[in-house]
């Protein structure tokens, strides 16, 4: 079997997996969309190092290609959807230095999901039973596949282990990531960071943010961002402000948060890296079949 059939064959049970599982926990899966006014700004975020925002003048509208689904998430839950994910394609277009991580795409298939009135912990273990559940069941039907890349999936269990990103800094130093995803065995919490406007902080303890990131082991890294959200209008405005971002960026957005926002929480992951953590391939362009990698020419 050539390996990018093995790739492609475990992307599409991925694929699979994650949509029968979102459809069985009771989501609505909603349609992507590519081109906007409003994105999410990707920042400020030390995981972030993209060089300018895509977009297309169409019509004498500026539309900004989609670097994450946030804030369309945020406004469909404001519109009554209370449980919903959405499969979209992301473009990020990363510093070329990005390409030697071995997990940066400057295109790429996130799934984002948002539920009305969750807490962090919804998420934990929600993503902790999808995590289980389609590690178990790649090791299953996809044996022959990671037989032909010589993975051996290593097992772990629910619930994953959970650090504050002050805890891991003091632990591994302010770049935590690299050598705390090799050092474990199962994925993991690194809680609070300080980034995006929409991710809450929180308001008895200024300074810590109830956002999280799961980090896969092995050295895989980042496999997941998200949050509980900012929904006081105040808030929303004082963190825009903070972050020096634009306010008519943000104007539609804005306009519908002056009520104030459905509270909620959520988390997007890419698609790719869950397929090279699974398959254990050595850089995420790899699992693509027509590859965007930072610093590569793209050839189809
Ligand atoms: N902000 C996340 C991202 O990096 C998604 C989320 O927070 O839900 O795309
Ligand atoms: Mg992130």
């Amino acid at each position: 079997m050539e390996k990018r059939k093995a790739y492609a064959k475990l992307t599409s049970h991925t694929l699979a997996f994650c949509a029968n599982y979102f459809h069985g926990n009771g989501f609505t899966q909603l349609m992507p969309v590519m081109l906007s006014p409003i994105t999410d700004p990707l920042g400020p975020d030390p995981g972030s190092s993209v060089i300018k925002t895509g977009e297309i003048e169409y019509l004498g509208q500026r539309l900004s290609l989609t670097q994450s689904m946030i804030l369309h998430k945020q406004i469909a839950v404001q519109s009554g959807i209370d449980r919903l994910f959405i499969l979209s394609p992301n473009v990020r277009l990363e510093h070329p230095k990005r390409r030697e991580s071995g997990r940066h795409l400057f295109e790429f298939s996130q799934l984002d999901f948002e539920i009305a009135h969750a807490k962090m912990d919804d998420v934990f273990s929600l993503m902790e039973g999808l995590i289980c559940g389609v590690a178990e069941s790649t090791r299953a039907d996809c044996a022959p596949e990671l037989s032909r890349l010589g993975r051996a999936l290593p097992r772990f269990a629910a619930p994953f282990p959970r650090h504050t990103t002050a805890e891991l800094i003091a632990r591994y130093g302010l770049d935590w990531e690299p050598a705390a995803s090799k050092e474990h065995k199962s994925p993991f919490w690194a809680i609070s960071h300080k980034r995006e406007f929409y991710d809450r902080e929180d308001p008895e303890s200024p300074g810590t943010y109830r956002n999280y990131d799961l980090i896969y082991p092995e050295g895989f890294g980042e496999a997941l961002s998200g949050g509980e959200r900012e929904w006081e209008f105040d808030r929303i405005m004082s963190r825009i402000g903070r972050d020096r971002l634009g306010k008519a960026q943000f104007s539609p957005y804005i306009e519908l948060a002056k009520g104030g926002l459905t509270p909620s929480a959520g988390g997007g992951f890419g698609i790719e890296r869950m397929v090279r953590y699974l398959s254990g391939a050595p850089h995420v362009g790899d699992v693509q079949l027509f590859r965007r990698v930072p610093g590569e020419p793209v050839v189809v």
